[in-house]
């Protein structure tokens, strides 16, 4: 490594909203922060349901009151068995109030999410932008060495992996990861409606996957279809009033009548668990350590846990006087982060396969289990909080 580079706390690679988040947390948090990310125009339509300590997350950070007003709160999520079986679950309807809160949540588009964290992020004298990809990265004893497509070179003591699914980070350290196809794509676009969504997120069960209007301001909706591939393929062909007809009978018309806003995208899903979150000096957040299917508005929430993990521990470790990407770093962000991705993962994966099943008994225990749940109040109330945040989280 040059001796003349100047050698950061900590650089973020990858510039999704769990890497900014992070960048932003850790100068925040007093270390000396690069984030090493191309400036792009963000490429699709998704919205994300922002749950429970997220928002606390992003109001701390001096993001949330620059995008607050693109956002429509989640007062009310309901749950409706619409795979016409024999064996049908109730109908299942989480209320915030039930559980004390205001809201579960607010629904907000990426776009005007990542316009507010690129904002925030450029205010921070400790945060430096390096408008540049990762071409390679280099563990060493030390430190890490960075090489970007733009041929500078840099170095970090610890290096925070938010560059995605096909991450070079997470390679660059050595740690594989376990990747299953799901045989199933995520449609998603916006729609205007005559009718109001109330503030009211519906889940619609389908025997191919969820279908889920999540509301945004005004008379509107951001749907996340899940199908099988050649379903959701069909479906994005459709011309719109075409897309708005079938969105309207997927919701039995409850919005009234549709009308599809310009943009679609198809995410084909997975689901992957690498090895370990940390190895040589490299830290794993975001999509680059844990994907999964969209059920439930788990994966950015976790992310966002990610980046404020790491940032905590960092800081502390930092007004310590230690090094931090030294190894018991490295663990203390492994075990902080170790049971809440894990456990998601597979409630998840069982949620999804559960619905996919065409296993009798596997649909009563289903049925059975959402009955128990939509009928027994201190059962649903501990399953609206879990679905917020990990109980340790809320105790500590
Ligand atoms: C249909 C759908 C709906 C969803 N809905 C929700 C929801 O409601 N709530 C929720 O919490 N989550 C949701 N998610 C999950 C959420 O969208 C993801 O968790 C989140 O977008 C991941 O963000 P990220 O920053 O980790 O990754 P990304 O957004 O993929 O960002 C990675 C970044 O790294 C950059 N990069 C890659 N390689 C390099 C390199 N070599 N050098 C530098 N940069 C690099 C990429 O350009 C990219 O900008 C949904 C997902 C899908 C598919």
């Amino acid at each position: 490594m040059n001796d003349a580079l100047p050698v950061y706390d900590a650089l973020v690679v990858g510039g999704g909203p769990a890497g900014l988040t992070a960048a932003i947390a850790l100068a925040e948090a007093g270390a000396r922060t690069a984030l090493l990310a191309r400036r792009a125009p963000y490429a699709d339509n998704r919205t994300t349901a922002l749950l429970g300590e997220s928002i606390g997350l992003l109001e701390r950070l001096g993001v949330w009151r620059r995008c607050s007003d693109k956002s429509a709160a989640l007062h009310t999520m309901r749950l409706v068995d619409d795979t016409g079986r024999l064996i049908r679950a109730p109908e299942v309807r989480f209320e915030s109030g039930e559980i004390g809160l205001e809201q579960f949540g607010f629904n907000i588009d990426n776009r005007s999410l990542i316009a507010a964290l690129e904002e925030r992020a450029a205010e921070l004298s400790g945060l430096t932008r390096i408008d540049a990809d990762a071409a390679s990265i280099e563990p060493e004893d030390a430190s890490v060495g960075v090489r970007t497509t733009t041929g500078q070179s840099l170095a970090a003591r610890l290096v925070i992996g938010a560059d995605g699914r096909h991450s070079v980070c997470r390679e660059a350290a050595g740690i594989t990861v376990r990747r299953r196809e799901l045989n199933q794509s995520a449609l998603t676009f916006n729609i205007a409606h005559k009718r109001p969504h109330k503030n009211i997120s519906t889940e619609f069960h389908t025997p191919e996957g969820p279908c889920v209007f999540v509301p945004l301001p005004g008379d509107r909706c951001s749907i996340v279809w899940v199908s099988s591939p050649a379903e959701a393929a069909r479906l994005i062909a459709l011309s719109d009033d075409e897309l708005a007809e079938a969105a309207e009978k997927r919701s039995h018309s409850i919005f009234g009548r549709v009308r599809v806003e310009p943009g679609r995208n198809l995410f084909p899903l997975a689901i992957e668990r690498p090895g370990q979150y940390a190895k040589h000096r490299v830290v794993l957040v975001g999509e680059s350590a844990h994907v999964l299917p969209p059920i439930g508005a788990q994966g950015l929430n976790m992310g966002l846990r990610d980046a404020a993990d790491i940032a905590d521990i960092v800081g502390k470790t930092i007004s310590a006087g230690e090094d931090p990407g030294a190894p018991q770093v490295l663990v203390r962000y492994q075990s902080a982060r170790r049971s809440d991705v894990m456990s998601r993962t597979f409630a998840i994966d069982i949620a999804n396969r559960s619905l996919l099943s065409d296993l009798l008994p596997v649909q009563s225990l289903r049925a059975a289990g959402l009955h128990l749940i939509g009928s027994i109040g201190p059962l649903r109330r501990l399953a609206m909080r879990e679905g917020l945040a990990p109980s340790w989280r809320r105790a500590g």
